[in-house]
């Protein structure tokens, strides 16, 4: 880990409130080390830890990714109802799925126009509204 990453990584998990595990920080340094955003699911963290010797489990990252959504650092989006993309940009923003690839990411956020979304049935709040275009090759 370089100074700079290992700096990144650490003010991540700080703001997070977690507690910097040595897995957590293996797992923060893959997510955000190189301080970009980027959209992992559960398996391809699992597949990038392995490739850097880390020894975590796939429920290790699973439960690391979900400690970091409740923290507040990551943002989870449910594709279809069995898959789980999280996302280190936790501002709202569209995104692209492409369905052949099963890749999801960002859309371009200047170009979506919500005008009005559906009155929240009574007792209830809209908690967010996430905005994910499927996008398929055009068979030509
Ligand atoms: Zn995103």
């Amino acid at each position: 880990m370089t100074p700079n990453s290992l700096e990144i990584v650490t003010d991540w998990l700080v703001t997070a409130g977690l507690r910097p595990t040595r897995q957590r920080v293996a797992l923060a340094e893959l997510l955000v080390g190189d301080g970009k955003h980027r959209h992992v699911t559960a398996e391809s963290l699992f597949d990038a830890a392995k490739d850097t010797g880390a020894a975590v489990s796939l429920a290790t990252v699973y439960n690391t990714l979900r400690a970091f959504c409740d923290a507040g650092v990551l943002q989870e989006i449910t594709v279809d109802g069995s898959k789980s993309y999280f996302d280190t940009n936790t501002h709202d923003h569209p995104h692209f799925f492409w369905e052949d690839e099963g890749r999801l990411t960002d859309a371009p956020s200047d170009q979506l126009v919500i005008q009005r979304v559906p009155d929240a049935p009574e007792g209830v709040e809209i908690a967010s509204v996430d905005v994910v275009i499927r996008l398929r090759k055009i068979n030509r």
